[in-house]
């Protein structure tokens, strides 16, 4: 729908604006539109997540669209694998978009509509300074300590400059301000003194950022602009170009940015920012929008909120001023509870396919979900959980060293030895009789639980950690449990052989 539009023209932009106009009663009030805007130069990260999670849940809340938009026009840096990854990334956390994705280099062709619209409004004009000039001017405007801008040499030129292929710039007012009331920031002012006359257009023919972003803008409706707070020193730009087109301006919100530990802008240094390393670190999707949710945002002090929650509550005005840092381990406590507030059934699906994915046979072993129930206290994700889980549908066991050491040493004997005729007994291996048998076992002994339970576990687990020793026997199962005891039993005679 959306390029037959750029074809036709004009007249058919106005019939699509009339069908985003929503009746309420009398009045006709804008159905709202975000759009998110990466540009397709890496995979989809944890700054650009949240914001295009900012944008989904607003247009969601008001029940508007959300439209993704992607802003390949650098072409070197541009690659059809970023493009996948930002596509994976927003299909994995569940952010639908319902228009997109638009590719601008597929709408160059307007944007040179846009440019011709503007020169011939005297909006813009063509520059005819060489790159040196330029270069020049801006080399001595910082020695100078000045902002570096263009003179406007080339502003009131009438005649083009034999053998040279201009830039197009835009005429910025060279008097007043531009006042943005920003959902955000708040009221932010600047003097039009401090803009230079940005190029729009390159001497290649190649539109700029800004103009292809509010030509954009204004094509899709968008009547929000919600993005990241390092774009905040082009919205006076491209407010001016709205307004040289006579549109009508969208709302800008620019939330703050995301933080590393170390308070600097979170980057690849400070480890996984790709949001499909968390996928792979077994993050939740629900869970990574609940953290990032809360990443510039709150509700009150509630931390767990579920997609639906996120939806109803958002509000733009509560989205903080400034940065905020990315805990690791708060993102991990998040899924956490996520993982708790889970059903029986929903967790053994989780881990099925974290066990799947690793090749586990999970016919071998418990069914998922009696080991994730046990399970899930101890983990914090389900690639944790599956580790875990590994030696629940495995024969083979290794036993941790220091454990070993401490446990499965010649005075655990007579208790392995013990444990292998009595279990072997039991017919109802059922996790509470277990308990029933180790606890019998431990007052004919006269020796504590501990005695019994550790070399236990180890025999079991080959560590000294494990979920409850009685609801690890019975996920262990009956035959392998004893296995494992007697494969314990020759392990203390080895070491005591040596010794
Ligand atoms: N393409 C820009 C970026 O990835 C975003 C532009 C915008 O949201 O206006 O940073």
């Amino acid at each position: 729908m959306y390029n037959c539009l750029i074809a036709s023209g004009v007249f058919e932009l106005d019939i699509i604006a009339q069908i985003h106009h929503v009746i309420t009663g009398n009045t006709l009030t804008m159905k709202v539109r975000t759009r998110f805007a990466p540009s397709p130069t890496g995979y989809l990260h944890i700054g650009g997540a949240r914001t295009a999670l900012f944008c989904w849940l607003f247009a969601r809340k008001h029940g508007g669209d959300f439209v993704l938009r992607v802003e390949d026009t650098d072409r070197e840096r541009s690659t059809d694998e970023s493009v996948q990854a930002i596509l994976d990334g927003m299909d994995w956390l569940g952010l639908d978009y319902d228009e997109g994705p638009f590719f601008q280099t597929q709408r160059y062709d307007r944007y040179s509509e846009v440019i011709n619209q503007l020169l011939e409004t005297g909006h813009a004009y063509r520059c005819y300074c060489s790159r040196e000039r330029i270069d020049e001017m801006r080399e001595l405007a910082v020695s100078e300590k000045r902002k570096p801008r263009y003179d406007g040499t080339c502003r009131d030129r009438t005649d083009p400059v034999a053998g040279v292929t201009p830039v197009i710039r835009f005429k910025t007012p060279l008097e007043g301000k531009v006042v943005i009331d920003d959902l955000v920031k708040g009221k932010i002012e600047i003097n039009n003194e401090e803009l230079d006359d940005l190029v729009i257009c390159r001497s290649d023919g190649n539109p700029t950022y800004n103009l292809s972003v509010v030509s954009d803008d204004i094509d899709m409706e968008i009547t929000h602009v919600v993005r990241g707070d390092d774009h905040i020193n082009n919205t006076p730009r491209q407010i001016h170009i709205f307004n040289a087109l006579g549109a009508t301006l969208p709302k800008f919100a620019h939330l703050p940015m995301i933080l590393g530990d170390d308070g600097k802008r979170m980057s690849k240094r400070h480890g996984a920012v790709s949001v499909m390393q968390y996928q792979k670190d077994g993050i939740l999707p629900r869970a990574m929008l609940n953290y990032l949710a809360r990443l510039g945002w709150s509700h009150g002090d509630q931390e767990i909120f579920s997609i639906q929650e996120l939806m109803d509550l958002f509000a733009i005005e509560d989205c903080q001023r400034s940065g905020s840092v990315f805990d690791n381990t708060k993102l991990l406590w998040v899924n956490q509870q996520h993982m708790a507030a889970m059903s029986e059934q929903e967790l053994g699906v989780e881990l099925a396919k974290e066990l799947q994915a690793r090749n586990v046979d999970i016919k071998a072993g418990p069914a998922p979900e009696q080991l994730a129930v046990v399970l899930r206290e101890r983990a914090q994700t389900f690639a944790e959980m599956a580790d875990q889980s590994a030696i629940f549908y495995s024969d083979t066991l290794s036993y941790d060293e220091k454990a070993a050491k401490k446990q499965l040493r010649p005075v655990a004997l007579p208790v392995l030895e013990a444990l292998l005729a009595r279990l072997g007994k039991v017919d109802q291996w059922q996790s509470s009789f277990l308990k029933g048998e180790l606890e019998a076992m431990a007052e004919e002994l006269e020796i504590g639980f501990g005695k019994i339970g550790q070399p236990l576990r180890v025999a079991l687990t080959g560590s000294g950690a494990s979920p409850d020793i009685a609801d690890t026997l019975q996920l262990i199962g009956k035959d392998r449990s004893l296995q494992r005891i007697a494969v314990a039993i020759d392990y203390v005679n080895a070491r005591a052989a040596q010794a």
